[in-house]
């Protein structure tokens, strides 16, 4: 019996009749369970199909939650580190550093052990713990900026860059805007400003909610909200930082100076800073030595992901393609495709 491993809008494991599918997009799904790593957008469509049994953190549930997704059906919480069977598989969640609740998933099956990464940070963050790297046979590894294009500064620098921007434009009369990820960016903005700096933070409504969920788990944050009066007197005397969604367009807003966050950064023109909750490339290969796997199956990266293949074969001398060019068949000595 081999395992079977293939991209079909999502990650699909497949071993005798059990089929599991990861980080589902598509909405006509007859899988066994579906497991979700994160709650951002792209990872999290499960949730709206009712009749799969889906498997996340409580945090990615509650975080799901906000999207309006009002009735949740068959969903069940699992804690970092728990065991759960499904037929002849055993799943066990690890944090992936990502954002708050997001797992990497070990998938134990009679012919070998995949590491699931989902979205992935394994440096130091001040709301996640980094993503642990987990030994595997087969390693399926997102590849967002997994091109060595991308190294990012050491986060203190990147931290200690916002908030000098952020000072000066303040000194010259204006307000600081900070566009990030609601999930994720945002927060880690709030606790750079709250952990070295008394400026009040006003966060945008989006944010706020997003905010409570951290607050509920134990991160402090310290805000005001947007809709708050308070909010208003600090714009009017300039002294506040704003942190907003990614996309909203401020351009009316004279007394507004914006920058955004994200590791993208290193691309950008305008204004931006380069906090990522993401591995930059010498996290991805190193991460990808230390799990020591047989086979890397790169995904989630677009171009990106041809291009960390090919680094791992050559660098690490581990066979590696995209997920998506070919299904994998694994057996527990030898495989083939
Ligand atoms: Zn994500
Ligand atoms: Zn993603």
């Amino acid at each position: 019996m081999s395992l079977r491993i293939k991209w079909e809008s999502g990650v699909l494991i497949e071993h005798k009749d059990t089929k599991i599918i990861l980080d589902p997009y598509s909405r006509s799904l007859n899988h066994r369970a579906a497991l979700v790593t994160h709650a951002h957008l792209d990872h999290s469509h499960a949730f709206k199909v009712n009749h799969i049994l889906k498997f996340s953190s409580e945090e990615t549930g509650e975080l799901v939650a906000l999207d309006g997704i009002s009735r949740i059906d068959r969903w069940r919480p699992i804690r970092e580190g728990e065991r759960i069977t499904i037929d002849d598989i055993e799943v066990t969640p690890h944090s992936s550093g990502h954002v708050l609740g997001s797992y990497e998933f070990e998938i134990i099956t009679p012919e070998g052990t995949i590491l699931f990464t989902g979205d992935l940070n394994t440096r130091e963050h001040r709301t996640v713990r980094p993503a642990e790297p987990v030994q595997c046979d087969v390693l399926i590894i997102e590849s967002t900026f997994g091109s060595p294009d991308f190294v990012f500064p050491p986060d203190e620098t990147i931290a200690k860059d916002i908030v000098d921007w952020a000072s000066k434009v303040l000194s010259a009369g204006k307000i600081p805007v900070f566009q990030a990820d609601s999930l994720g960016n945002a927060q880690e903005v709030i606790r750079v400003f709250n952990e070295n700096t008394t400026i009040p933070i006003v966060s945008h409504r989006r944010i706020s909610r997003v905010n409570r969920v951290y607050e509920m788990h134990g991160y402090r944050m310290e805000y005001i909200d947007m809709e708050d009066e308070r909010a208003h007197e600090l714009i009017s005397n300039r002294n506040a930082v704003i942190v907003a969604p990614k996309r909203l367009d401020l351009s009316f807003r004279t007394d507004y100076v914006s920058a955004l966050v994200s590791g993208w950064a290193l691309k950008f023109r305008r204004k931006s800073f380069p906090l990522s909750d993401h591995a930059d490339f010498p996290n991805l290969m190193e991460f990808i030595g230390r799990c020591r796997p047989k086979i890397v199956l790169t995904y989630h990266g677009g171009r990106h992901n041809s291009i960390l293949a090919k680094y791992v074969e050559k660098k690490l001398k581990i066979r590696a393609y995209p997920i998506d060019l070919i299904p994998t068949r694994f057996q527990s000595k030898i495989s083939y495709f």
